[in-house]
């Protein structure tokens, strides 16, 4: 069973949300005492033996944790490098949300509240919140744009058979944005019994650094299980960057180590590396935005990297240099989809299979051969097959 480093700032509640110049708690006032109450539950039940407890054994024996690091033996004999992948795409409902869900899902029985409610964009974190809701016994909401319910038809079915209630938004482009400002608005309403699950390490205090912790399960596994087969640390760590949540919990356990660290976002939505500064949904971050400032939408073949910002602690990251975001695009990342399927036998979702085009791009260029690389899989590519098959068209 893992266990995870219990973090002394949370502890002694002394971290006030800022990432150098980004994060912060940019709220409406009637929200500051749910944030603040969140806050203290988290850091109180972070440092409680008890709630860790429960924490990880249902993340064991429900989530599937931990979840193994593997080898790619003929991927990483034609690139010419070594490459890990840490399987996220094991875990229950297909992806790392588990891991974030579980842990606001119990943070919401503790506060005493019995509604859950979420955002989604293509629905994955949708399904986890109300597969959450449904082990834990709360009630669940989600709010979804009218046009992804469309798009999405088959994730709203499976939140509903999880016995939650999908309200499909139509103001605005009716995608994820407008979901989000739905939700929130819908949080200042019934913020008594009612708590708001944010899928990314994204929103005001205490959201991205919330998340963060509850994802850094990730790298906490990861790092002594690829030292255990290469005797080191990798030369690079990559995961995939929509709000950043996946990434943020791989890099966490490498930041102090020699790793160097690369985030992958879509060409059509590089909040780090063709956003700027901005404060949007509760926090200061990079954001892709119009000349108004207002928020631009994000484009991928990928629903789930749709947003169009990031988390404030990649924007910090970068901006100290640590880590270093790149991007690819829906070409790369079609022919990353099936390369994966064809020669490990792995069907990745298309949000990894944006790291894995970065890698099969650079391998010999900024990724010299020879190097050791672990990837995280954030995710299984089922809910992306016809997708993919449509693209190709296989399907006409
Ligand atoms: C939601 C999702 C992502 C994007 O979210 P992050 O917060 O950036 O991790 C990436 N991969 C998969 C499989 C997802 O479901």
């Amino acid at each position: 069973m893992t266990n995870l480093s219990q973090d002394p700032k949370a502890i002694s509640g002394d971290f006030d949300g800022r990432f150098g110049d980004f994060g912060g708690r940019y709220i409406p006032e009637s929200l500051n005492h749910a944030v603040v109450e969140l806050e203290r539950t988290f850091n109180e039940a972070w440092a409680d033996p008890e709630f860790m407890a429960t924490y990880l054994s249902i993340l064991n024996s429900y989530g599937g944790r931990p979840s193994p690091v593997t080898k790619c033996n003929n991927l990483s004999r034609s690139l010419g490098i070594e490459l890990y992948l840490k399987r996220e795409d094991l875990n229950h409902t297909g992806s790392h949300k588990i891991n974030n869900v579980i842990g606001q899902a119990l943070l919401t029985k503790r506060m005493g509240k019995t509604r859950i409610i979420a955002e989604t964009g293509a629905g994955q974190h949708g399904v986890a919140t109300a597969t959450a809701a449904a082990l834990l016994g709360l009630k669940c909401t989600v709010y979804m744009g009218e046009l992804d319910t469309e798009r999405q038809a088959l994730n709203v079915f499976r939140m509903k058979l999880l016995g939650s209630e999908v309200v499909a938004v139509t103001s605005g482009s009716r995608t994820l944005k407008d979901a989000i400002n739905e939700a929130m608005r819908e949080w200042v309403a019934c913020v008594e019994d009612t708590h708001y699950c944010i899928g990314s390490v994204m929103g005001p205090h205490p959201y991205p650094y919330m998340v963060r912790q509850f994802q850094k399960i990730i790298g906490e596994e990861a790092r002594p299980q690829i030292n255990a087969l290469i005797g080191n640390d990798p030369d690079f760590v990559i995961a995939c960057v929509g709000g950043g949540s996946n990434a943020a919990g791989t890099f966490h356990a490498f930041v102090e180590s020699r790793s160097a660290l690369i985030g992958v976002e879509p060409a059509g939505g590089a909040a780090v590396g063709r956003g700027v500064p901005g404060v949007i949904h509760g926090m200061r971050s990079q954001f892709l935005q119009d000349e108004f400032g207002q928020l631009q939408e994000a484009h991928s073949v990928s629903a789930g990297l749709d947003y169009p910002g990031v988390g404030p602690e990649h924007s910090y990251l970068s901006a100290i240099g640590r880590a270093q975001y790149e991007s690819v695009n829906d070409e790369e990342v079609l022919s990353a989809f099936q390369l994966l399927a064809r020669s490990e036998g792995i069907i990745p979702a298309l949000e990894p299979a944006h790291g894995l085009a970065y890698i099969v791009r650079e391998a010999g260029k900024a990724i010299p051969f020879g190097s050791s690389v672990l990837l995280t899989m954030s995710g299984r590519g089922d809910k992306d097959a016809e997708t993919v098959a449509h693209m190709l068209g296989y399907f006409q």
